[in-house]
């Protein structure tokens, strides 16, 4: 089980997992929703992940054709993301104690010029095999 929330603790979830499906997004839309260079996150089963406190403060947004960041609407951490049939939670917002285990970077491919990947993780240029 692994805990998290967002900065100004408003908003705290559950996700039953052990955090080991999990990767850095270089994507620029990740860049930008996250303003920094790539978004680590975990993969959690969608009935996984339990909003325990501050629901009501999360807002979405969501574009056609693109998966819907949850973040707070009180100190804007994004805490998760969902598509049809999967949800993502940005390991940022763990608490200590909470580890997740980053197997790779995807969407190497339109990483910022400005980053470089320094860890042996593998990197694909776009999305792992696993889709
Ligand atoms: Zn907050
Ligand atoms: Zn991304």
């Amino acid at each position: 089980m692994l805990k998290g929330g967002c900065l100004c603790g408003g908003v705290q979830y559950e996700a039953d997992t052990d955090g080991s499906v999990a990767g850095h997004c270089h994507c620029t839309r990740c860049q930008r929703a996250s303003g920094s260079g790539s978004l680590p996150a975990f993969l959690v089963d969608t009935d996984k992940l339990n909003i325990v406190a501050g629901a009501d403060q999360l807002t979405t947004y969501a574009e056609e054709g693109f998966a819907a960041r949850h973040f707070c609407k009180t100190c804007g951490s994004g805490i998760y993301a969902s598509g049809e049939n999967f949800t993502v939670v940005n390991a940022g917002t763990l608490v200590p104690g909470s580890e997740f285990k980053p197997q790779f970077h995807m969407m190497v491919g339109s990483k910022a010029s400005w980053e470089e990947i320094t860890d042996g993780l593998t990197q694909f240029p776009e999305y792992p095999p696993m889709g």
